[in-house]
């Protein structure tokens, strides 16, 4: 297995409960992955706490108190290892275990594995679990290496303390990221540049502590709430809206949206009329209502109307929750720079220089983003039955069967891969799914003495016409942002591509069709 972050460490418990001799190959020093990487001020979960702990074990959920209602990343990361401990897990883990390179061995029907360390293995099977978002991208600027303050990717931010007290700071990039980090250290750091090319929306995350009496409320309704996730598109634990958007007056809709904006996490995405990522009418009226929201909560009309976006609706992009963010422009420390109006030229020794003028910083926060999803695929040379790799493959975008596997790359599978519906819904929720159904196939293949099986390149190419259209059917298909797969910091990812990385058709449907091809007796899966 590769990976023992959020994926990782369920796949690997299942693994072990099968009785198979299994590993984790871990490129990091340490497990969590995402939480063990993202150290960042301000990191924390958008998914309410408790849908994002595992579900499969009743003792777990019982002793674990989230302490808020999203959860913040030490916290994320004791929770991970607590149930690293709790199942004795760690030893079936390798650490500072890189994978390099991968081939397959027809005749011997197993994979050769081989770490940045030059070390080896084999195995017969190789599960990825390396994340959606794993593989930091820096931005192209010209003269980093001779900036003489501190730099680094929000996913790198050091182990160490970094003191922000009396410094002034840039900020490049205003994703999720960017949107927790400005929001956390805006009362904390001496000046804050925000170098913002375009803006994003983002919606109150209107988090709480979790009181003993309320957790033992939580712990009472975990069936219900994981039932409730379950039977949503989302994967969240809240309910769509069932009135239908044209149905209702605007002052309804207004009243609605009044109540959304103050209820926590993802409600107003999960709770709202389905409409708004459909129809461009409905979504135009929903980001008006956000921009009306924005103008009310910054001071200053020119930086509002700079912080509302103008080339895509609301939550068609991937939306950030936020902390109030806007209000950290109210301060007089922090200073918005509109990249539209003056583009960043090149990093100098002193700091950032735009068209306009050079920026002094002691510290410079890059959070550019990921390769996404496709990334830590793209960084391994992995060489199939056909002798071509899955980076040439996947040259043009990936493609999958529902992301668990890719034809021509015999008994590899993948948790949250591409395609599957992991990136486009709760990310716990549906890894759950991803492993149960990977660890079923295991089990009936072990069991069956199956040594090949492969996607069928028929089956394959179904599914990607369905993730196609599923995509095409929403208005995030014209999203200029990881969830299509542009990222102009990527070679081959900027303008004028489009990749279908995600599922859109929802975490029900996913469910029941991965489920339906097992009790099919893995039908688009060729068996030897
Ligand atoms: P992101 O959404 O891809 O945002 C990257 C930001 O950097 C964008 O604003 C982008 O601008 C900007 N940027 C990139 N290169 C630049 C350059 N050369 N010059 C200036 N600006 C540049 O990345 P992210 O914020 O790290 O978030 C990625 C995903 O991680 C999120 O969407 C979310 O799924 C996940 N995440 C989750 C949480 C959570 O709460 N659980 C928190 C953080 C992240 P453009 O838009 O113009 O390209």
């Amino acid at each position: 297995m590769l990976g023992a972050g959020v994926s990782g460490i369920y796949q690997i418990k299942r693994l072990v409960d099968l009785g198979l001799d299994a590993i984790v190959l871990e490129a990091d020093e340490d497990l969590g992955g995402t939480w063990y990487r993202n150290r960042y001020p301000g990191c924390r979960f958008d998914s309410e706490s408790y849908t994002y702990g595992y579900a499969f074990s009743k003792e777990l959920l019982n002793e674990w108190h989230w302490k808020e209602r999203f959860s913040s990343q030490p916290e994320n990361l004791r929770y991970l290892n607590f149930v690293a401990d709790r199942f004795d897990l760690r030893r079936h883990m390798v650490f500072d275990a890189r994978v390099e390179a991968m081939r397959w061995d027809e005749r011997e029907r197993i994979w050769q594995i081989t770490l940045a360390s030059g070390e080896t293995y084999t195995s017969r099977f190789v599960i990825t679990a390396i994340g959606v978002l794993s593989i930091p991208v820096m931005p192209r600027y010209e003269g980093l290496s001779e900036f003489e303050g501190e730099a680094f990717h929000t996913h790198r931010w050091p182990n160490d303390p970094v003191p922000l007290e009396g410094r002034t700071v840039g900020v490049i990039g205003t994703g999720a990221t960017g949107i927790q980090v400005i929001a956390e250290i805006a009362d904390k750091v001496d000046g804050l540049f925000v170098f913002q090319r375009r803006p994003n929306w983002s919606t109150p995350l209107n988090n709480a502590p979790i009181s003993e009496d309320e957790m033992a409320d939580i712990r009472s309704r975990y069936d219900e709430i994981f039932a409730r996730c379950a039977s949503t598109h989302g994967g969240f634990d809240h309910l769509p809206e069932r009135r239908r958007f044209w149905d209702v007056t605007p002052e309804e809709r207004k009243a609605h949206w009044d109540k959304l904006y103050t209820t926590p996490g993802f409600a107003i995405m999960a709770a709202n009329f389905p409409e708004i990522f459909f129809d461009e009418e409905a979504n135009r009226e929903m980001s008006e209502y956000v921009a009306g929201r924005i103008r009310g909560r910054v001071q200053d009309p020119v930086t509002a109307e700079k912080l509302i976006p103008k080339d895509h609706g609301f939550a068609t992009q991937r939306l950030p929750l936020e902390t109030r963010y806007y209000e950290a422009y109210n301060r007089d420390n922090v200073h918005l720079v509109d990249l539209a109006e003056a583009p960043i030229e090149r990093f100098s020794p002193r700091g950032i220089r735009t068209t306009a003028r050079e920026y002094e910083l002691d510290l410079a926060v890059m959070a550019t983003g990921f390769d996404a999803v496709t990334g830590a695929w793209d960084r391994m040379e992995i060489r199939g039955a056909e002798g071509c790799t899955l980076g040439e493959k996947w040259r043009d975008g990936p493609r999958t069967y529902y992301g668990l596997m890719t034809h021509g790359f015999p008994n590899l599978l993948m948790v949250a891969g591409p395609q599957s519906a992991s990136g486009s819904t709760n990310f716990p929720r549906a890894i759950e799914s991803g492993v149960d159904w990977v660890t079923r196939l295991i089990e009936h293949v072990t069991k069956s003495r199956i040594t090949r099986f492969e996607a069928g390149e028929g089956a394959e190419k179904q599914w990607h016409e369905e993730v196609i259209t599923a995509q095409e059917r929403m208005l995030v298909r014209r999203a200029r942002g990881w969830f299509t797969g542009y990222n102009a910091n990527v070679e081959g990812h900027g303008e004028g591509t489009v990749r279908y990385l995600a599922y859109w058709g929802g975490a029900p449907r996913y469910k029941e069709r991965i489920s339906r091809i097992a009790e099919e007796g893995y039908l688009g899966v060729e068996m030897e």
